[in-house]
């Protein structure tokens, strides 16, 4: 799988303006990538991932950017049960439609999913993001 070394530069290169889709990110183990985390935006993929830079935890990302509302929750949930060691601690949720996962089946909305102490912060950026 290809990835990109996650820097501030490669993402306003590669990620255009305003797409919206999943993300993974993770580490170079030889050459191959190692996916750690898996994630999407469905506002804006080039924010999310500026603040995963940021943020420092990892080192190198790749991205699909799609369209509407249903696919890139469906994507991330495949994404979230394809990889093994993943650091997500949470199963994918969303606060725009009423969905079961694909895969495991479970209801996929944000109500219906109980926050803990852990995922807290991840939930609040769900919550900020503009
Ligand atoms: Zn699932």
């Amino acid at each position: 799988m290809k990835s990109h070394r996650l820097t501030a530069d490669n993402i306003t290169s590669l990620v255009p303006k305003g797409a919206k889709g999943t993300y993974h990110l993770g580490e170079m183990l030889g050459n191959e990538f190692c996916v750690l985390y898996v994630g999407r935006s469905g506002k804006s993929l080039r924010k999310r991932l500026l603040r995963h830079a940021k943020s420092g935890t990892y080192g190198f990302f790749n991205f699909r950017s799609c369209s509407g509302n249903r696919t890139p929750i469906i994507r991330e949930c495949v994404d979230f049960h394809s990889f093994a060691n993943l650091n997500n601690k949470i199963h994918p949720t969303t606060k725009d439609s009423v969905a079961r996962c694909p895969v495991c089946t479970i209801l996929i909305d944000f109500e219906s999913c109980i926050p803990t102490d852990e995922n807290r912060l991840e939930r609040n950026d769900y919550d900020t993001e503009k």
